[in-house]
């Protein structure tokens, strides 16, 4: 993802729809909570096809100069993507860029604000995301070894909505307004260049987009075949949050990590192979 691939009429048109989001008074009818709009900053450049760069910023917490990135969930045929660079085929994984992985364990807050999901549900399916990546760290799903990657998590109390997708210190997750087409942008974060042994990842955010209705669970839920299931998305999310980069060679389309995802979908609650070999060999 570090590969610098710049189209100027893309990066001018998709920050042009980026940053034209705004509230959508056509769902009101559902009688909506206030959606709250997040935007990317004004300096960020398109360097991939569904990547971000956020530019080079001073870590508050180290001193470090860190990058950032932006890295966007589309939904089925939304975006325009190529086949993902960075993919090692046929495994099927691949990463936001070799060695960059959490290096110490930090706690992170989630707000479901806006989301219509239950506050303790949405604490859970991410509390869990967070576990099943960690359980497969060794290699080996559901053996209740691996690794802490990403610490521990909190239901906030504060509204996230002027934090969230800023370098703060603080791993925070939102639902937010954000371009229809777009499901979710994780922000993550690091030292993503230089010697492979120095790389690493120091913050990530999520923003969830309420444009679209998200479920707990979508195969409950008389209505799910027109949700987003927020175990789905999230355990991709997640994914990026620990260090893995989107596929998008149809051939891993049964990965987590694979980069379109649609209503009713729960392929990617549950580790593929690929995402399991990717993320062992990481940490
Ligand atoms: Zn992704």
């Amino acid at each position: 993802m570090i590969k610098k691939i710049l189209s100027f009429y893309t990066v001018i048109s998709m920050l042009a729809t980026v940053v034209a989001v705004s509230v959508f008074p056509g769902v009101a009818a559902e009688a909506r909570r206030p959606e709250r709009e997040v935007k990317l900053p004004k300096q960020a450049v398109q360097v991939e096809d569904n990547v971000f760069s956020l530019g080079e910023i001073q870590d508050p917490q180290t001193g470090q100069m860190v990058e950032g990135f932006a890295i966007i969930h589309y939904k089925e045929g939304k975006g325009k993507i190529g086949t993902g660079k960075n993919a090692r085929l046929p495994a099927c994984y691949g990463y936001l860029a070799s060695g960059a992985k959490w290096k110490v364990v930090e706690p992170w807050q989630i707000n479901p604000l806006n989301s219509g999901l239950d506050n303790s549900a949405a604490f859970s399916i991410l509390n869990n995301g967070i576990v099943k990546w960690e359980d497969a760290a060794d290699g080996v799903i559901n053996n209740v070894m691996g690794a802490n990657i990403l610490g521990d998590g909190f239901l906030a109390s504060e509204d996230l909505i002027s934090q969230v997708g800023t370098l703060n210190g603080k791993n925070e997750v939102y639902f937010g307004s954000l371009n229809p087409g777009i499901i979710a942008v994780t922000y993550v974060w690091g030292i993503f260049s230089g010697p492979t042994y120095q790389r690493k990842l120091v913050e990530w955010d999520q923003v969830y987009n309420t444009y679209y209705p998200w479920s707990s669970d979508v195969l409950s839920d008389p209505a799910g075949s027109a949700k987003m299931d927020f175990d789905n998305i999230a355990t991709h999310e997640l994914g990026h949050s620990v260090g893995m980069n989107d596929l998008y060679n149809s051939v891993c389309s049964q990965e987590t990590m694979y980069g379109y995802a649609n209503f009713g979908e729960i392929l990617k609650r549950s580790l593929n192979y690929g995402d399991i070999a990717g993320i062992n060999k990481l940490y």
